[in-house]
C-alpha cells in the first residue's frame, strides 16, 4: 500500500466505517470547546490573521489525519451554533442532519452535476426539486425550468442576464450594444444591483423605485420612472420585486406589477417583454401553507402568527404571475450552504443561455445521457450538495413538516414580541408592520416615557435625546456581547440598522432577535426573556460608564446618521 492510498475510501469494500470513525475523530476534538447551552463554541482565534497566517507553513512530511483534525478543529472556536435556542443572529439556519449526510455521503462518489451521464440517476435531484418547487407555486413543471447556482445572488444575476436576452436578442454573442437598465425597489436587496456590474450593465443603470410605508412598491410611481427611461429608448432588461425582504418579509404585488409591466409594452409597443423575477429566495418557504386549514389550525398556531402565515401566503402565492422565481434552501429551507435553485416559467430561457448552439430540450425529450446543464450554466462542474439536500429535505420534512418549523418560528416570533413588550422598559418596533418572525426592539431606561415614534418623528424630542437612547441602545448591544464571549448570556441576538428614518432623515439602530432554531419553543423564549431582564438590570447599574474589554467580533457601527 503507497502512502497516500489511506486518505481514501477502499475501493474493494463499501464498509465505510473509516469515514465515519474520522467524522467522530473531529467531533472528539471539537465537542470539549463545547458548552452545549450556549450559542458559540468557545474562544476565539486571538491573534491577527497575518500572525496566524505566518506560523503556517506547508509541511513536506504527509501526516495522519489524526493530527490533522486536532490542529484544524481550533479553528471551530468562536463559531455560532445555529441550532442552539438562543442564536437568534440571522436568516442562518441549522442544516437538518438528513442534509448533511446525503451531501457528504454523495462525495464518495463525487458526482459532478454538470450532466448526468456520471452522475448515475442523482442529478435528477435537480429536476426533482424543480418540479416539486413548481407544483407548489402552481406553475407548469413541464415547461419550466430549474438551475441551481452558487447562491440568493446568483439567481438574481440568472433573472437579469435572462432579461438582457430578451431585450436585445444576442447580447449572449455580441455584448450589451444597447442602453440598458434594470428595476428594483428601494427595498430590494443590495445583491439586485451588484449583479448589474456583474453583467456589465453597471449598477448605475439599476434603478430601485420607491416604496410605501410598508416597504411596498408604489405602482404608480414605478411606471412614470420606467416611462421615463423607455421614452429615452433604453430597453429594460428586469423587473425584480421582493418575495420577503430579510427583516420585514416585504412581498410585492406581483399579479399588478405583471399588469403594469404588460400596459407597458403596450403603451410603447415594446418588441419584447421585459422580464419579471421574484426574488423568493426567503418567502418560497410560505408556500407550503397552501392547504393549510387556518380554521381548524391542526397545528394550533397562535392567532397573530396564524394571520400573519396567512397573509403571506396569500402574497406569495401570486409568484405564477412573475416570469422567475427562485429560493434559498440555505436559508429557510434548513440546508447547509450553497443551495440557491433558480426557476424559470419557461424552460427554452435558460436552454438559450448556452447561446446559439444549444437546442431546448423539451420535458419528454429527457433521459439519461441527454440532461447536460453545463451547457447552459453559470457554472461547468457542479456540486451535488445544493440539490440533494434540498430533495432529502422535502422529501424528509414533507409538506407538514415545513409547516412545522416555520408555524413555530412564527408562533414564538410573536410570543417573543408579546413577552419583551409586557415591560415598559422594552419596545417592540415590528409588531405590526412586519409580517416575518424577526423582533426589532429598543430597551429603554427606567423611568424613559418615550416611544419609539417619537423618537423617530423626534416630537418632543430634541436631537441630543434621541441621540442619547440610541447610544444607550448600542452599549447595551455591546454588554450583550461581551457577555456572550464571557459566558454569561445563553443567547445571541444582533444589532440592526432600523429601518425608519426620523423626519431629520437619522437612522437609529436598535437590537434585533432572528430566531431559526427548530429548539426553540416557549419554555426556552421564557428563559431567554427573564435573563434580558437580569442583563438589562445589570447594565443599567454600569450604563453610563460601560466599556466593552472583551468582545467575539468586532460589533457592528453604531447606527444615528
Ligand atoms: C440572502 C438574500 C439574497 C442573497 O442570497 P445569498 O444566498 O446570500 O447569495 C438575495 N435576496 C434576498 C431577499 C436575500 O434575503
Amino acid at each position: 500500500m503507497s502512502n497516500v492510498e489511506k486518505y481514501f475510501q477502499d475501493p474493494h469494500t463499501m464498509d465505510i466505517s473509516g469515514l465515519l470513525k474520522l467524522i467522530d475523530n473531529i467531533n472528539f476534538n471539537v465537542k470539549d470547546m463545547v458548552d452545549c447551552e450556549y450559542p458559540r463554541v468557545r474562544g476565539k482565534i486571538e491573534e491577527p490573521y497575518e500572525k496566524y497566517l505566518e506560523r503556517q507553513k506547508l509541511q513536506q512530511k504527509s501526516r495522519e489525519l489524526e493530527e490533522v483534525f486536532r490542529e484544524i478543529s481550533s479553528l471551530f472556536k468562536g463559531a455560532i451554533r445555529w441550532h442552539c435556542p438562543g442564536t437568534m443572529i440571522n436568516v442562518n439556519p441549522p442544516a437538518n442532519l438528513g442534509a448533511i449526510a446525503i451531501s457528504s455521503y454523495a462525495h464518495l462518489f463525487n458526482p459532478n452535476f454538470a450532466q448526468d451521464m456520471s452522475t448515475g440517476g442523482l442529478a435528477l435531484a435537480e429536476l426533482e426539486v424543480t418540479k416539486y418547487l413548481c407544483d407548489l407555486a402552481e406553475i407548469n413543471w413541464k415547461k419550466a425550468m430549474g438551475v441551481f447556482t452558487f447562491g440568493g445572488k446568483g439567481t438574481n444575476l440568472y433573472a437579469i442576464k435572462i432579461g438582457l436576452e430578451k431585450c436585445m436578442n444576442n447580447a449572449d454573442d455580441e455584448g450589451i450594444k444597447n442602453n440598458v437598465f434594470t428595476i428594483t425597489t428601494e427595498q430590494g436587496h443590495p445583491c439586485h444591483s451588484e449583479v448589474c456590474g456583474w453583467l456589465g450593465i453597471g449598477r448605475k443603470n439599476s434603478i430601485a423605485v420607491p416604496v410605501d410605508g410598508d416597504g411596498i412598491v408604489i405602482i404608480e410611481e414605478a411606471e412614470k420612472i420606467i416611462a421615463k427611461e423607455l421614452e429615452k429608448g433604453r430597453r429594460l432588461a428586469c423587473i425584480t420585486i421582493n418575495g420577503a425582504t430579510t427583516i420585514q418579509m416585504t412581498i410585492d404585488p406581483v399579479k399588478e406589477i405583471a399588469q403594469m409591466r404588460d400596459r407597458l409594452v403596450e403603451k410603447f409597443q415594446l418588441d419584447y417583454q421585459p422580464h419579471i423575477h421574484l426574488d423568493s429566495v426567503i418567502g418560497w418557504v410560505y408556500l407550503f401553507f397552501k392547504n393549510y386549514d387556518f380554521i381548524k389550525n391542526p397545528l394550533q398556531i397562535r392567532q397573530r402568527a396564524l394571520n400573519k402565515i396567512k397573509k403571506m401566503y396569500n402574497k406569495i402565492s401570486e409568484v405564477k404571475y412573475a416570469d422567475s422565481f427562485s429560493a434559498d434552501f440555505h436559508k429557510t429551507g434548513f440546508c447547509p450552504y450553497l443551495s440557491s435553485i433558480f426557476v424559470t416559467k419557461n424552460r427554452e430561457e435558460i436552454y438559450k443561455l448556452g447561446g446559439s448552439k444549444v437546442k431546448t430540450l423539451e420535458m419528454s425529450d429527457l433521459e439519461y445521457g441527454n440532461y447536460s446543464p453545463f451547457l447552459y450554466t453559470l457554472e461547468l462542474s457542479r456540486s451535488s450538495s445544493g440539490p440533494l439536500a434540498a430533495l432529502v429535505t422535502l422529501k424528509s420534512f414533507g409538506i407538514e413538516g415545513f409547516q412545522e418549523i416555520i408555524g413555530e418560528l412564527m408562533n414564538m416570533g410573536e410570543y417573543m414580541k408579546e413577552k419583551i413588550n409586557e415591560d415598559e422598559q422594552y419596545e417592540v418596533i415590528n409588531g405590526e408592520d412586519s409580517d416575518g418572525f424577526v423582533t426589532l426592539f429598543i430597551i429603554k431606561p427606567k423611568g424613559y416615557t418615550y416611544t419609539y415614534d417619537e423618537i423617530v418623528y423626534s416630537k418632543g424630542m430634541t436631537k441630543e435625546d434621541s441621540e442619547y437612547l440610541a447610544k444607550y441602545n448600542h452599549n447595551f448591544y455591546l454588554y450583550l456581547l461581551e457577555k456572550q464571549m464571557k459566558r454569561e448570556s445563553t443567547f445571541a441576538m444582533d444589532y440592526s440598522t432600523g429601518y425608519r428614518k426620523n423626519i431629520n432623515g437619522v437612522r437609529i439602530g436598535v437590537l434585533k432577535a432572528y430566531p431559526m432554531s427548530p429548539f426553540l419553543h416557549k419554555e426556552e423564549v421564557d428563559s431567554i426573556v427573564d435573563e434580558l431582564h437580569r442583563l438589562k438590570d445589570e447594565f443599567d447599574k454600569v450604563k453610563d460608564t460601560y466599556k466593552p474589554r472583551k468582545v467575539p467580533h468586532k460589533p457592528r457601527d453604531f447606527v444615528f446618521r
